[in-house]
């Protein structure tokens, strides 16, 4: 949980100081901390490598759900953000057989295991509050649940603008709030395909392995930094940096026997384009998509059985992502630790007692990582005792 540091109170300034003495092995070389929050990733790779293939390998991970490009400040933290898993005894990236849903259905099963009630298709229209209290939410066909706590796993633009009614929230958390930015240039592919792309750059031979399962496609800095100078202008990259992933190369329950899914997640496509349309524009930006997986990989396009493309106003609707943002909201430094989503309500809780918030517009973020839904369970247990039923 982050510590806030303009809250003057006896818990903060112990916890800070247990922290501090935690991470003292860092000592001198505090200041990289610094570069790290503030840096672009160009210059902060800069500082390490000459070769301009290896800072495109990292940089790209600062690109990715994030609408910046390598060299804007602070991107240097994103690629930090999406190699953490990769730190030793933290898993590292993975598949997960059956696809993501077969996340959802374990914590499902772990939870029935305890009594949990699964209600899916009811969408919540109000959180209840009485007196600066919660006591329950109201879902969309009208039916009411009454509980001591509720926990709200929706993103917190949603949260504290459409399920709270505003006279219960300070005029200063509906106007950090505002300023969440959760503005999208993300994109997604979903393809069925006949085979996996061939990539020229691709040896089995030297590999011992047929298909990789993961590539990126981005041929160096400037490429990545001009996918952004288009989404910088209000419209949507030329030449995308792209993602493509084939899961059925090493999960065989997603496909029929032979045939492939390819996802492809890709950058710069922005939630509005200025002076264009999705409707319009979509099939465009899947021809530069295509184009751009076709120079690396000739013919894949061929390969092809079906395919469905995901902007972020769809993701907006078919996920409930405000402006489509993956993360739930850029992960910039402003926007992190004891500021995300809004200062002063970044340990979970919120003004309404008994209403905590475990989406990843908490800190640390997005990213299937179970971080923030973590750390709200253990402020709730914190709490549990002193809230009254
Ligand atoms: C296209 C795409 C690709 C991604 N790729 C990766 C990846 O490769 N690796 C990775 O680690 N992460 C990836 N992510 C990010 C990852 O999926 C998210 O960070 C993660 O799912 C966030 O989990 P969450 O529980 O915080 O929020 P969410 O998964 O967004 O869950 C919030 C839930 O709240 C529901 N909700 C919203 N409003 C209401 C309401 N009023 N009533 C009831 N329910 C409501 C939503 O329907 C949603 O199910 C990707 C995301 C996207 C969109």
């Amino acid at each position: 949980t982050p510590i806030d540091p303009t809250r003057r109170r006896w818990k903060n300034f112990r916890d800070a100081a247990s922290l501090l003495w935690r991470q003292r092995a860092v000592g001198e070389r505090m200041y990289r901390l610094i570069d790290l929050l503030t840096q672009s990733a160009y210059d902060y790779l800069s500082v390490w490598f000459d070769s301009d293939v290896v800072k495109s390998v990292l940089a790209y991970y600062a690109c990715i759900g994030t609408f910046a490009g390598p060299r804007s400040p602070g991107t240097a933290y994103v690629i930090l953000h999406h190699l953490m898993g990769e730190h030793a005894g933290a898993g590292g990236w993975g598949f997960v057989r059956g696809g993501m849903g077969a996340i959802t259905q374990a914590i499902a099963r772990s939870g029935q295991r305890f009594g949990m009630e699964i209600r899916t298709n009811a969408p919540v229209a109000e959180v209840l509050v009485r007196n600066g209290r919660v006591y329950g939410v109201r879902t969309s066909d009208g039916g009411e649940f009454t509980a001591k706590v509720v926990a709200s796993n929706a993103n917190a633009k949603t949260l504290f603008r459409q399920l709270v009614k505003p006279e219960h929230l300070p005029a200063e958390l509906l106007s950090e709030i505002d300023a969440f930015r959760t503005f999208s240039t993300a994109f997604k592919m979903n393809i069925a395909a006949e085979n996996p792309p061939q990539y020229r750059a691709f040896d089995p031979q030297k590999t011992g392995f047929k298909y990789p399962t993961y590539v990126h496609v981005a041929p160096g800095i400037d490429y990545l930094e001009r996918a952004y100078d288009d989404a910088k202008y209000g419209w949507y990259s030329q030449q995308p940096f792209l993602t493509p992933v084939v899961p059925t190369i090493v999960d065989d329950s997603l496909a029929p026997p032979g045939k492939h899914v390819v996802n492809v997640f890709g950058g710069h496509a922005p939630y509005t384009l200025k002076g264009g349309d999705w409707s319009q524009e979509k099939q465009n930006l899947t021809r530069a998509a295509l184009a751009m997986l076709d120079a690396m990989a000739p013919g894949f396009s061929k390969q092809i059985i079906d395919l469905e493309v995901l902007v972020p106003p769809d993701l907006e609707r078919i996920v409930g992502l405000p402006q489509g943002h993956i993360f739930h909201g850029e992960l910039t430094a402003d926007q992190l630790f004891w500021q995300r989503p809004v200062p002063h309500w970044a340990d979970y809780r919120t003004p309404i007692e008994g209403l905590f918030q475990c989406a990843s517009s908490t800190h640390p973020g997005g990213g299937v990582s179970g971080i923030p839904g973590h750390n709200a369970a253990r402020e709730i247990l914190r709490d549990w005792k002193r809230l009254k039923s």
